[in-house]
């Protein structure tokens, strides 16, 4: 009997993708066999970016990953409930990422909804790599907007990309 494929799914905002984000999926999709990223239209966060701009800007992310042990990886934008749109990529489960104590009520809480929601799916979550406990996008955000430099938690690509949008030319040189 063919091995069934692992398939996942791991959703998120990404406003704007980080290193911590790109660490769960480079680690995600060595144990699975397709790794689907959902970037969430999430209009009640009030993104800094469009939802076309972060599918756009994972979608680069994901291109420049070098790593020849990891599945295959798409990127898809979805308006709908979680588990609905895991259900549509037959995916078998849902990966999330875990920073210290802070992540774990929000977390818990909804893996034990969506377990309910559809028991099948499972919720799998991988613990922040150590140099990446301490990103969050909202504070990537907030740095960047008081002139600070981002460069250790997002790609230079990223970097740039928020840069610009928050009118900051003078550290788009220094980036440069
Ligand atoms: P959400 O709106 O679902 O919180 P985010 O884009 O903020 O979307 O996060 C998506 C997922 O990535 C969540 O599981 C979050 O815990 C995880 N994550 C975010 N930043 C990091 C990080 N630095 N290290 C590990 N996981 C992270």
């Amino acid at each position: 009997m063919a091995k069934t494929e692992r398939v996942g799914v791991y959703p998120g905002t990404f406003d704007p993708t980080t290193n911590g984000h790109m660490d769960i999926i480079r680690r995600g999709a060595r144990v699975l066999d397709r790794l689907v990223i959902g970037v969430a239209v999430n209009a009640g966060k009030g993104p800094l970016f469009s939802l076309d701009e972060r599918v756009e800007m994972v979608r680069d992310e994901v291109a420049a990953l070098d790593d020849p042990n990891i599945g295959a990886i798409e990127v898809k934008s979805f308006d709908s409930l979680l588990v609905h749109f895991a259900e549509a990529e037959k995916a078998g489960c849902i990966l999330r990422g875990l920073r210290a104590v802070t992540d774990f009520d929000y977390e818990f809480q909804m893996a034990g909804m969506n377990a309910r929601l559809n028991p099948d799916i499972e919720i799998l979550f991988l613990m922040a790599s150590e140099n990446h406990q301490f990103i969050a996008s909202r504070l990537v955000k907030e740095i960047a907007a008081l002139g600070g430099d981002i460069s250790s938690f997002v790609s230079e690509a990223v970097a740039q990309r928020v840069n610009e949008r928050l009118g900051r030319p003078d550290l788009q040189a220094v980036n440069e």
